[in-house]
């Protein structure tokens, strides 16, 4: 199951691969009767998104620090050193950790790559993308699952709906929104080592950027309502929402977090501040 958006661009993808779209109907089956059963879930490169890791932390029921620390690789991209977070291969055999013979251990909560699988999809960068996405299948040797259902088995939107991936799609769309903002490429907003360091925390160890909102001077710098402390306090997910904005607003200036005002009037201190992105220093 390699990563399916890494690395694919749009020619490649054109040149080697039909493009498909949601009423594209492909053959294709999978399951416990196939003799390549589990060969996808070795050796491969799943990257990660900070649903993914929501969802795995939680049903490991373990802390995100933990999780990170045991069952994933951090890569840094090229150009910009964005951290990306891959899960990490069984070192001697280069199987996922999550995988038995009887299959995935982690089924229900398996990360989007693994649900989309064989499908891959691509998005062009900027606004409504979403709506120009293009799918396309990977075929691979090692995988006997094309052509072996009926033919046409099913369309592309109905994979996507029995493979569950809605809460994932509404998630990944903050997350991309981030990933292909322009602030990366405008040299004044300064994405310090600090600063990217702060990225991965507040989208990828969620239990530790939980702390670090209730723990440190956040709160009194940033004026959040009570119902959404309540809120980011008792649920992952609106903490990740809430990490998206805080995100914009401490990388890019983005007006999606109140700063409070000193008891007489002006603002506390300037939005671009260190002191603003990481109360702790
Ligand atoms: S998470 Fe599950 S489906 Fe994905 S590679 Fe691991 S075992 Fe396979
Ligand atoms: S059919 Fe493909 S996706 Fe299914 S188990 Fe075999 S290799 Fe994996």
């Amino acid at each position: 199951m390699p990563d399916q958006t890494l690395d694919l661009s749009e020619q490649a993808i054109l040149q080697n691969s039909p493009r498909m779209d949601l009423n594209t109907r492909f053959s294709f089956r999978c399951g416990p009767a196939m003799d390549c059963f589990n060969r996808c879930c070795s050796d491969v490169a799943i990257l990660l998104s900070p649903y993914d890791v929501l969802r795995l932390k939680n049903a490991l029921r373990m802390d995100s620090s933990e999780f990170l620390g045991k069952s994933t690789l951090t890569m840094r991209s090229q150009d910009r050193h964005i951290p990306a977070v891959f899960l990490r291969m069984n070192e001697e055999m280069r199987k996922c950790p999550f995988v038995a013979e009887s299959g995935c251990q982690v089924y229900p909560h398996r990360p989007w790559a693994c649900r989309m699988y064989p499908l891959g999809m691509a998005e062009p960068k900027g606004p409504n993308a979403a709506a120009q996405r293009l799918y396309f299948l990977v075929k691979e040797e090692i995988c006997h699952g094309h052509g072996a259902g009926k033919d046409k088995d099913q369309s592309v939107r109905e994979w996507i709906e029995q493979q569950r991936l809605d809460p994932y799609d509404e998630m990944q769309v903050p997350f991309l929104a981030l990933m292909s903002h322009p602030g990366w490429d405008n040299p004044e907003n300064n994405l310090t080592e600090q600063k990217l360091a702060m990225y991965y925390m507040a989208l990828y160890d969620l239990d530790r950027f939980r702390r670090f909102v209730s723990e440190t001077r956040f709160l009194e710098l940033f004026d959040v309502d009570e119902a959404r402390i309540e809120a980011i306090t008792e649920d992952d997910e609106e903490l990740l929402e809430f990490a998206f904005d805080w995100l914009a607003f401490s990388l890019f200036q983005e007006r999606r977090m109140k700063l409070r005002k000193p008891v007489g009037g002006a603002p506390a201190v300037a939005a671009t501040t260190r002191r603003i992105c990481c109360p702790t220093v």
